[in-house]
């Protein structure tokens, strides 16, 4: 019996999300409505009750954030280059300068050791990212940034349902992002959350995410700023309010699956295994670092032919033609680099079985003592 494709991450829709889904798509308005205003009230709700607004794109999200803090030309912007490349991207987009500080080789979060050595007078906020929803830890950065009075935007796209301190990501803090794209712990299919600090304007923040359209009451309007067009539409925050009964079972879940990998990879493979957090992390991603030398590609197309998806997140992004134009070389990030190049995601989902997980614990065991040979 052949098995079937096992993907690295798979979306859990319920059929009663999917009845709601289709009596928004017939009820004649399909773009942001009450829907879409339910769901911010239940994130906000989840997130110690501070106001959150929903957005497009976890990307939106952020690029919002950055105008909310008030960043642009001539400020810096310090964050982490083992990250999705819209981290990085978005301070491009709001005209400042990405400055980036190597991560730590144990969490593979930034290095929160060299962090304060990378504060100019140019440095305007920090954007630390939980990479595969391993938090940073919060109160050293936080002690940081009050420090050095800058903002932090917590790029949480993959810690949603994480916790610091016993509390949720989102429940404290200055902004933090969240995404909900189709791969995310929960998802709109692609969506994103901003959690907004006291001292931001919510209207300003409705504005920027709408061609900056304010309405009066006599149904006139005026525009005092540019906005984007970066609104979710109510079929989008029906599928966000339906994950929401599951985030529980869904971040236990894979807390199981992923402490059945601790258990089941051989350590003779030589693989490096992630951090082994059961309290904080959600477990967005189980990702192991292959040993040195040993070709990726080969052995994601040796886990493919036993039907197994591997993922990549990610390589270094300052290393990307975009980002060596800007000046960044090899060798400038070198544990960031060599996590890029030996990361692999092994498949992680509410809806994996156990047996799934043994599964590829013996494809690993099949494919590396064969890939062994050609470990350089
Ligand atoms: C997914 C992700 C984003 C962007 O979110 P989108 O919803 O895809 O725009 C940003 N940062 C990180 C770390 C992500 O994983």
């Amino acid at each position: 019996m052949t098995a079937t494709f096992l993907p690295f991450t798979r979306p859990s829709i319920d059929e009663e999300t999917i009845a709601e889904v289709a009596k928004v798509l017939r009820s004649g308005w399909i773009t942001s409505g009450p829907k879409v205003l339910a769901f911010e009230t239940a994130l906000s709700d989840y997130c110690g009750g501070h106001p959150v607004r929903v957005f497009n794109s976890g990307t939106a999200t952020l690029e919002v954030a950055l105008r909310l803090a008030g960043v642009g030309a001539g400020d810096t912007v310090i964050t982490t280059p083992l990250t999705w490349v819209a981290t990085a991207n978005v301070i491009l987009e709001v005209g400042a300068t990405p400055v980036f500080v190597d991560v730590d080789p144990v969490t593979r979060n930034i290095d929160l050791d060299k962090l304060e050595a990378a504060v100019t007078p140019q440095t305007k906020a920090i954007i630390p990212v939980d990479l595969a929803g391993l938090p940073v830890d919060r109160d050293r950065l936080y002690a940081i940034a009050h420090k050095h009075g800058l903002r932090v935007i917590e790029d949480a796209a993959q810690a949603f349902g994480a916790s610091w301190n016993g509390q949720p990501i989102g429940s404290s803090g200055d902004f933090v992002s969240f995404s909900f794209h189709a791969n995310k712990n929960l998802t709109t299919s692609e969506g994103g959350a901003l959690v907004l600090p006291a001292d931001i304007d919510t209207g300003l923040c409705e504005r920027l995410r709408l061609q900056g359209v304010r309405r009066f009451p006599d149904g006139g309007m005026d525009v005092d700023v540019l906005g984007g067009k970066f609104n979710l539409t109510d079929i989008a925050a029906t599928i966000g309010l339906g994950q929401m009964k599951h985030l529980a079972a869904f971040t236990a879940r894979r807390r199981e699956l992923a402490r059945r990998y601790f258990a089941g990879i051989d350590p003779a493979l030589g693989l490096e295994l992630p951090v082994a957090d059961f309290s904080n992390s959600n477990w967005h991603m189980f990702q192991v670092l292959l040993p040195a030398g040993m070709d990726r590609g080969k052995f994601i197309a040796a886990m493919k032919e036993k039907g197994i998806g591997i993922g990549v997140h990610y390589p270094a992004l300052h290393l990307f033609s975009l980002y060596r134009a800007l000046g960044f070389r090899e060798g400038d990030f070198p544990h960031a680099e060599d996590i890029g190049h030996r990361t692999i995601t092994l498949p992680l989902f509410p809806a994996m079985r156990d047996s799934d997980v043994d599964r590829v614990c013996i494809a690993l065991v099949g494919v590396l003592a064969a890939k062994a040979s050609h470990v350089t």
